[in-house]
């Protein structure tokens, strides 16, 4: 894979022409763009540990300027003058227009990025791959109205390569956008997270799929008077199957859809970059395409889910099996106090914490960090264990424990740690839920049946910091953990319950 990563942007150089038309491109202009090809895939190395992140980060910011300005340098605009095709010169006015709306756009994503809490970042990704699936549409429509200026003319009428290209990355596009605003309202609690399981939704997907490629060919092969309805029964076909996908995707299954939609909007980028014969989108567009595949890959793999089912639209889902709704059954539990927590800490060998999604929302990491100092301090053990689920975006916990300077040595991946819960004395549960419920591995019936779990059962102590016993998790459903004999439910706020731990430390 990292071959042909690194190899990609050499196909610059390899085909310097406009992909349909065959025009030819400046060799300045493919060496600009080979240039901000090799900083993304630097930018896709870096941010491949959070220790590289943030110089991965600059990779990117640099690769994405040198893309924006050789583009807008290649295509000034020109004023004509009043004799027909007669060369003036530079637009300048036009010029200006473009980057006021640069600048709008920047001072946006600006004040978004400096604005957003942590926790609301999974449905900002998804409110922007929106975006990118929505731009793509309408490049994809702007060409077809206005196919001269886009360079696309064959005769007086579109060729049928650029029009399979225009289709693809129409359909690629709508789908992206009504999925991402799906995900979006799913993850922000806006809609709720179970599934919608329509009846014979496989069959209606599929034949929607089938009619999405049917509809495509025969737009490529139509003359030009008969392409407007084919072209807009494709566009509205996209937007529906977006939309039909998503909704039967819930309880854990969501961060698959994320990196996944991920994908889908880097393939709509690179059939875009077809369009417009511009190879940096297509560079930019396969590496965010394929990342976001092996990611979503990556992540059914750790959760047990098969990749195949949850692109095909919540395949293997079933209606018994849907999330949702709050923890009726009343069970006995026992609840402790932050000094009961501390005198326990302070006694164990070995501890495990396991943060998740509540840590994220309390902002907990920095105290966090500081009862493990106290605890190590007095010779206790700590380490740290990273579902791969955990919280609400892929690495969520990882950049919290980064920021709060976790030492990356004492952070355990699932596969990693999981035989070490039968040593551990405690197992400090905080903000997590999902992740550490056995339900995964013995209630067929469960949305998270299946998911690989944290074997916290096994530790001689279970703490669990929740907010009440009424909260559940993303998927919906109960606990077990809550219940058994070994835990203590620790019912706070994570980051006041972790600072009275440190002061009783103390
Ligand atoms: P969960 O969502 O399962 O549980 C969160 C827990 O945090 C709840 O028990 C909640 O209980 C508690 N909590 C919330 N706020 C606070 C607070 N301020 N203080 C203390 N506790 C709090 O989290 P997990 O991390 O275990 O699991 C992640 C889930 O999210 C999985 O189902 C995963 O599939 C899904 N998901 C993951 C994504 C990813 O990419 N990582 C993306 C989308 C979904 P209470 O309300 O009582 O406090």
């Amino acid at each position: 894979m990292r071959r042909l990563l690194l190899a990609a942007p050499f196909a610059v150089l390899a085909a310097p022409a406009h992909a349909s038309t065959g025009e030819a491109v400046n060799p300045w202009v493919a060496l600009a763009y080979l240039v901000s090809g090799v900083f993304f895939i630097l930018a896709l190395r870096g941010l491949s540990s959070p220790a590289t992140s943030r110089t991965g980060n600059r990779f990117g910011m640099i690769g994405m300027l040198i893309a924006v300005v050789t583009t807008l340098v290649t295509h000034m605009p020109q004023k004509v003058g009043d004799v027909a095709n007669s060369y003036v010169g530079p637009d300048f006015a036009s010029l200006g227009e473009i980057l006021v709306a640069i600048a709008i756009g920047a001072i946006i994503g600006i004040t978004i990025a400096r604005r957003i809490a942590m926790t609301a970042m999974p449905e900002l990704v998804a409110a922007f791959h929106s975006l990118v699936g929505l731009a793509a549409v309408l490049v994809g429509w702007a060409a077809y109205l206005n196919p001269g200026a886009f360079g696309l003319l064959v005769g007086d009428s579109i060729g049928a390569v650029s029009k399979v290209e225009m289709g693809l990355g129409i359909a690629i596009g709508a789908i992206t956008f009504s999925g991402s605003v799906i995900a979006f309202a799913k993850l922000s609690g806006r809609m709720s997270g179970s599934p919608i399981l329509l009846p014979a939704r496989h069959v209606i997907n599929l034949g929607t799929l089938a009619a999405i490629i049917v509809l495509t060919a025969l737009f490529a092969m139509a003359g030009p008077s008969e392409t407007m309805p084919l072209i807009i029964a494709l566009t509205v076909l996209a937007f529906v199957i977006g939309f039909l996908l998503i909704i039967p995707i819930g309880g854990a299954d969501m961060p698959v859809v994320v990196s996944m939609l991920n994908s889908y909007s880097g393939w709509a980028a690179a059939a875009m970059g077809f369009t417009l014969g511009n190879t940096a989108m297509i560079i930019t567009g396969a590496l965010v395409g394929s990342s976001g595949a092996i990611l979503s890959y990556i992540m059914c793999r750790a959760m047990n889910r098969s990749f195949i089912s949850v692109i095909a639209g919540g395949f293997g889902a079933d209606d018994s099996g849907a999330g949702g709704g709050e923890a009726k059954e009343q069970r006995p539990y026992k609840q402790g106090s932050a000094a009961d927590a501390a005198f326990m800490l302070e006694q164990a060998e070995k501890v495990i914490i396991i943060p998740g999604y509540g840590m994220a929302v309390a902002q907990a990491q920095h105290a966090l960090r500081e009862m493990a100092d106290m605890l190590e301090e007095k010779g206790v053990e700590v380490k740290y264990a990273i579902h791969p689920v955990a919280g609400r975006m892929p690495g969520h916990m990882n950049v919290l424990l980064a920021e709060a300077q976790v030492p990356y040595e004492n952070v355990f991946e699932l596969e990693d740690i999981n035989s070490e819960f039968a040593q551990a004395d405690v197992a400090f549960i905080i903000g997590a839920n999902d992740v550490v419920n056995p339900a995964a591995k013995t209630d067929k019936s469960s949305p998270i049946y299946g998911m690989p779990v944290f074997d916290v059962d096994k530790a001689k102590q279970v703490f669990f910091i929740k907010r009440s016993m009424g909260g559940v998790g993303y998927a919906g459903v109960d606990n077990d953990v809550f219940y058994m004999d070994q835990t203590m439910m620790l019912l706070s706020d994570a980051k006041k319950m972790v600072e009275e731990i440190v002061k009783a430390l103390d």
